[in-house]
């Protein structure tokens, strides 16, 4: 019996019918088999096989609060015994959008989707209502979702284009593509009439890259110099870098911000805020929001469940986020110091980005030379070692990870480095 035989056996029949066997690209690259998950409790999950693993994954961020979390689970109990879905509001939308509005500093009205990607759509729609222009600002190496128009220069793609085959060739026109914590460029690319410039105010997908000091409260001045809108991608850092997001963090408010992941806790739940003078083109009905599922009773649910937990406890759980993954970038420090390895690990609160790198990765061209397929080799050997780690880099806390999980982390990173500075080219087992 092989250790992953159940899942390798999933794959196989889920691909017959299943294009790629997975639901998304991001979960196709996991080595030795995109492991079929079974349950979730806390920190930690377990697959088909019945492995068990400390899960730093977290349905890549949305987990903030672990799987199965009680107040969570309660709250979409409740609401499954009142109804699925109508074609109406329900009683959760206007108390999320109320503790949206309390908590992130930008937020005086919301709009809700499902999706990172079509709040990013709904955001961009707004902002070009708002200013009557279309070209849009965003940097190399940020995400910010799927859509045609944003999706190039995308994270670790090396040129401008567009990031997937597929894609409308035309749907970038208005798209210009400009270097990120540089405010020349900045400067440079809003010499034409810009809606909006969207970046996210702290690059996890890029690498987990902060913004120079001061550069966030120039790239905001230069943007309303311009008469254009500063919207930030909070998708990952809202809820999960403090409370009302890297805004808070970083203490510089844009005009608009979308939010998604934490949101919901897995349910899908995605929203844009802002002021509301600019999201006066939504309730005005010159913006048309769309979409059948948007708040819907059991995400809107999940997502009030999900704020008044962290609400309630975010003196605590801040800090504790920030302290955990410092020692996730203690011991790679460790594993380059004493065993050699060419390791680099970024972080803010709650998120980090690790690389195989012989020079420390600051920014998108130095994670373009970067090594992901020795990456993917290290998240295989912590695979086997029953630690969840995404293939790509990115590593997230949540509220449930113990200072046992942590322990034993810190502990399996301190072995497979050791391991691989002696066998470098050894496949997963
Ligand atoms: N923006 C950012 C910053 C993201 O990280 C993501 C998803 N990783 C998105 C937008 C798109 O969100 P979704 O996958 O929910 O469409």
């Amino acid at each position: 019996m092989g250790r992953y035989d159940h899942s390798f056996a999933y794959h196989d029949r889920a691909r017959r019918s299943l294009s790629r066997g997975v639901s998304s690209a991001m979960k196709a690259t996991q080595a030795p088999v995109p492991i079929c998950a079974s349950h979730g409790v806390g920190s930690h999950i377990w697959d088909v096989d019945g492995n068990e693993y400390i899960d730093f994954a977290l349905s890549f961020g949305p987990m903030l609060l672990g799987q199965s979390s009680k107040v969570v689970v309660d709250a979409l109990r409740q609401q499954l015994d009142a109804g699925i879905g109508f074609g109406a509001g329900n009683r959760h939308e206007a108390p999320l959008s109320e503790l949206i509005c309390d908590v992130v500093p930008s937020a005086e009205q919301v709009v809700f989707s499902n999706t990172g990607t079509e709040a990013v759509q709904a955001a961009l729609r707004i902002a070009r209502a708002a200013t009557g222009r279309d070209r849009v600002i965003k940097f190399r190496g940020h995400y910010h979702g799927w859509l045609d128009s944003v999706h190039v220069a995308i994270p670790g793609l090396s040129g401008d284009g567009a990031g997937t085959g597929g894609q409308d060739s035309m749907a970038a026109e208005q798209t210009t593509v400009c270097d990120w914590n540089s405010v020349e460029a900045l400067r440079a690319a809003l010499a034409e009439d810009v809606a909006a410039v969207i970046m996210e105010p702290i690059n996890i997908n890029g690498g987990c890259f902060l913004p120079e000091p001061g550069y966030l409260e120039e790239a905001k001045r230069l943007t309303h110099a311009a008469g254009a809108l500063l919207i930030f991608d909070e998708v990952i850092t809202g809820f999960r870098v403090a409370l009302g997001g890297a805004q808070e963090l970083l203490d510089l408010v844009p005009d608009l911000t979308v939010l998604g992941k934490a949101l919901g806790s897995g349910l899908p739940i995605s929203a844009v805020c802002g002021t509301r003078e600019f999201l006066s083109v939504v309730a005005s009905g010159s913006v048309n929001h769309m979409g059948n599922f948007n708040g819907s009773p059991l995400a809107a649910a999940a997502g009030v469940a999900t704020l008044n937990y962290l609400r309630d406890r975010k003196e605590e759980i801040y800090p504790r986020l920030d302290a955990s993954i410092r020692q996730i970038a203690t011991a790679f420090e460790r594993a380059r110091a004493d065993h050699g390895l060419p390791v680099a690990f970024n972080h803010t609160v709650g998120a980090g980005f690790g690389f195989f790198s012989d020079q420390p990765v600051l920014n998108h061209d130095d994670r373009l030379v970067s090594d992901p397929a020795a990456y993917g080799q290290f998240a295989a050997r912590m695979l086997d070692r029953g630690m969840f780690i995404p293939a790509r880099g990115l590593w997230y806390i949540s509220t449930e990870h113990t200072e046992e999980d942590l322990a034993r982390t810190v502990d399996a990173i301190m072995d497979v480095a050791k391991d691989m500075a002696v066998n470098p080219d050894r496949g997963a087992q």
